[in-house]
């Protein structure tokens, strides 16, 4: 497979143009398959994740946070995983996955707040897909989980 090489080795970042080294490709969870500086990704997969069956390989923007479900799927626990939302910016699939331990907890919180303004038919889009995205209701849980501890935001206080 022609993309597999740069699965391997450092690479530079097409999005942010940090270098991302190997050893964060392969930490921590299976298929790593974003940056961990400015969290956006590739197209590669088509069916699962890791498949890389995709043909487009266009960007994928973060656009937001969600929750893996936990048993009672209508109530979002503050234990639960929090998921990233991404998006490709050619053919505009959404795709979920997992944080990685070394993401930058900034930049989770930044998609976080982006997010919250995200425009109606992208809201629409997440719904039709059964994508609960993370409301500004949930920002003391997101808080917890990437800091450890919740503070107001100036923005929102
Ligand atoms: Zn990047
Ligand atoms: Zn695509």
């Amino acid at each position: 497979m022609k993309y597999s090489a740069s699965s391997f080795g450092d690479f530079r970042c097409a999005h942010c143009h940090n270098l991302v080294p190997s050893s964060h490709i392969v930490s921590g969870v299976n298929n790593r398959n974003h940056c961990p500086y400015c969290l956006w990704s590739f197209h590669f997969d088509l069916f699962a994740a890791g498949d890389r069956l995709s043909a487009c390989k266009g960007q994928m923007k973060p656009i937001g946070l969600t929750m893996k479900r936990g048993r009672n799927k209508y109530r979002l626990e503050s234990g639960g995983e929090l998921m990233l939302i991404h998006q490709c910016i050619e053919c505009g699939t959404l795709s979920i996955n997992r944080l990685a331990a070394d993401d930058h907890p900034d930049s989770v919180m930044d998609v976080f707040i982006q997010s919250l303004s995200l425009c109606h038919s992208l809201r629409d889009r997440c719904a039709r897909e059964e994508i609960t995205l993370l409301t500004r209701r949930e920002m003391e849980i997101v808080s917890i989980q990437l800091f450890g501890h919740y503070e107001e935001l100036p923005a929102f206080a």
